[in-house]
């Protein structure tokens, strides 16, 4: 399904990710845990195409995508739609309107300029945040929500996109214990119900291990730990 190879990131003399290659043959609930620095973030960047890779591959059911170009790369980043710390919502925006932007790639810039969406995909993105328990604040500004809400907003969004893949990057990072349990939750059950792939960026062991398949250790760009979260031990 997906194939990381080799994949490297230098920035000048420093390299962020050192020859990655990690095999998805099937959907699964991925964490990726390092300290700070150890290059998740990048990874999940150059696999959204958000950053370019210096070298090495990434394979998409059967296809290198990081050669798209135009309309064939904004294709593949609504496939593996990413969610980011800071959400990333327009503030001023109503939550709703927030979560239709994940449709912006396929709309005209007419429409675009006049925040005109289709009835289908008003009632499409209602049916998303009401999965997510949010329907009630769809037409508020998405700067007056909690910060898990707002995060469930961003999944929203990327929801909105029907992406086989889910990037998280830090998701539950700027949340309380309380709403990061909500966030990780959702997450969860769209790995499980709706069988898509997540692959988050996550600070703890201990939230990988309850919510994830697989855990990835990344250590100054290198993976140095792939597999079940059982089979690792905390040392403290
Ligand atoms: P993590 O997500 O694990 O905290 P990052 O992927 O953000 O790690 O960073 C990995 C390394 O790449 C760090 O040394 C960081 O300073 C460096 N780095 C990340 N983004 C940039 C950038 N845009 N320019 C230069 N260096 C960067
Ligand atoms: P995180 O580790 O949580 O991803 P950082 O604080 O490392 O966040 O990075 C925030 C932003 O700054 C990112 O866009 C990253 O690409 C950029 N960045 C990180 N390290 C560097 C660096 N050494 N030089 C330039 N940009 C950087």
């Amino acid at each position: 399904m997906l194939r990381i190879e080799q994949l490297t990131k230098k920035f000048g003399s420093n390299t962020a990710v050192d020859a990655a290659t990690i095999e998805v043959d099937r959907p699964m609930m991925i964490g990726i845990i390092g300290r700070s620095g150890a290059g998740k973030s990048t990874l999940l960047r150059m696999l959204n195409r958000l950053t370019d890779h210096t070298s090495g591959s990434v394979t998409f059911e059967g296809r290198d995508v990081t050669a798209l170009r135009g309309a064939d790369k904004r294709a593949w980043q609504a496939d593996c739609a990413m969610i980011f710390q800071q959400f990333n919502l327009v503030p001023r925006m109503d939550v709703v309107s927030n979560v239709l932007h994940g449709t912006l790639n396929r709309r005209s810039t007419l429409a675009t300029m006049f925040n005109l969406f289709p009835t289908e995909d008003i009632h499409r993105a209602i049916d998303i945040l009401d999965r997510l328990g949010i329907a009630d604040h769809a037409p508020k500004r998405a700067e007056a929500l909690s910060g898990g809400q707002q995060q469930r907003v961003a999944i929203a969004r990327a929801l909105m996109q029907d992406p086989k893949i889910i990037l998280a990057d830090e998701p539950i990072a700027s949340l309380d214990p309380m709403n990061a349990q909500i966030v990780m939750d959702a997450l969860r059950r769209i790995h499980e119900e709706d069988g898509r792939t997540v692959i988050a960026n996550l600070h703890t062991l201990d939230t990988a291990r309850r919510y994830c398949d697989r855990v990835i250790g990344m250590l100054h760009g290198r993976i140095v730990f792939d597999g079940r979260p059982e089979q690792l031990t905390t040392g403290a």
